[in-house]
């Protein structure tokens, strides 16, 4: 049994990394600054007595004696880290340090997820590792990105200079059961559109591309990653390999809602988005044995579902409140025209 430390925010996809370590008998301390917050996601957790959340302010220093860390904390959506990107760079990269100076001190493994963002709009395809990116520093992407680059070169130098036992992976475009529902990514986007029968909105024309990645197959390659004994620290993409249109994307999730009657509508481009994407990852086959096993079709299928169960189980809500309010209000009433008689009496 190890002691684990996994720094994250509530939201994302770490609520299913916290599930696997504790099925594996670890214990697991989730340390989380509330950023993008919704207890919803630990509700399942916390009543496990190896789960400990802690909320910290993560620009402090935090320490515990661990065996591993994984940082894995900041918003990922652009929408979200771009509402404030000064606080998105500056944190991120306070808490990077504060996660390395912990792990020196107590002699601990940290992994690093890192993103495809460091290569930006790329010019060669599939990117590999080595690939030496084609970014630009002052788009609105940039605080998002470059705190994700200067933290991969923080973790090189402090393993160069210190020796702390270093891994990072460079994660894509994951998609999720349990993601914020107004998380304004792509799948997320898509999906609720659909389920409720909204216009389905496509940045630019649907031509550019990602590769999609369910989260089973991202957590399994992040933990091969932690436990690989081979001293393989490099950045390595833990990515599948097909590439997707977003308009094919947007017909797969129409088609897998039968009773969807959406239509496509076509929207700006966001600023520097880039237009392709798709990963070789032929370095974590090799030196992992990782390889993406779910199909987009079965994980889509699995992540309408949650949506489904999620708008079924508000619009319940709602209908129940509505009643509610409807009997309060009659009730009121009748009290008034019980009154009005009394005086008429
Ligand atoms: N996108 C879209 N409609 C949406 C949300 C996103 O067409 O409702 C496009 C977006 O412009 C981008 C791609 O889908 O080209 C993926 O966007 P996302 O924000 O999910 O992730 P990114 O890879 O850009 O970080």
């Amino acid at each position: 049994m190890k002691k684990i430390l996994v720094t994250w925010w509530a939201w994302f996809i770490w609520s299913h990394l916290c599930k696997k370590l504790l099925d594996e008998w670890n214990e697991v301390i989730c340390l989380d600054n509330l950023f993008t917050w919704n207890k919803k996601n630990i509700e399942n957790l916390v009543s496990n007595p190896a789960f400990t959340f802690v909320l910290h302010d993560v620009t402090q220093p935090f320490w515990a004696q661990v065996d591993e860390i994984y940082n894995l904390a900041c918003p990922a959506s652009p929408i979200h880290y771009q509402k404030n990107p000064v606080e998105t760079i500056k944190t991120s990269l306070l808490w990077a340090i504060n996660m390395l100076e912990l792990a020196l001190k107590v002699k601990a493994r940290i992994l690093q997820s890192s993103t495809s963002e460091v290569y930006g709009d790329p010019t060669v395809h599939p990117q590999p590792e080595t690939y030496r990116w084609n970014v630009n520093i002052n788009w609105i992407r940039s605080c998002y990105d470059e705190w994700k680059r200067a933290a991969e070169t923080l973790f090189m130098d402090y393993h160069r200079q210190y020796w702390v036992d270093i891994r990072i992976i460079r994660i894509f475009n994951t998609y999720w059961p349990n993601m914020h529902p107004a998380d304004w990514r792509v799948v997320s986007n898509f999906i609720m559109q659909a389920l409720q029968n909204k216009d389905i909105t496509i940045y630019w024309d649907g031509s550019q591309t990602r590769s999609f990645q369910y989260v089973d197959d991202l957590i399994r390659g992040m933990t091969l990653m932690m436990n690989n004994d081979k001293w393989f620290i490099w950045p390595v993409n833990i990515w599948t390999e097909y590439e997707f249109t977003i308009k094919e994307l947007a017909e797969k999730v129409i088609e897998l809602i039968p009773w969807c009657t959406s239509k496509i509508i076509y929207e700006d481009l966001p600023s520097d988005d880039p237009k392709q994407r798709r990963a070789n990852n032929k370095l974590a086959k090799e030196m992992l044995w990782w390889e993406p096993s779910i199909k987009l079709e079965d994980g889509i299928e699995k992540t309408i579902e949650y949506f489904r169960n999620q708008l079924l189980q508000q619009q319940l809500g709602f209908s129940v409140k509505r009643d509610i309010i409807k009997w309060v209000t009659l009730y009121n009433m009748m009290k008034i025209v019980n009154a009005e008689r009394i005086v008429d009496i």
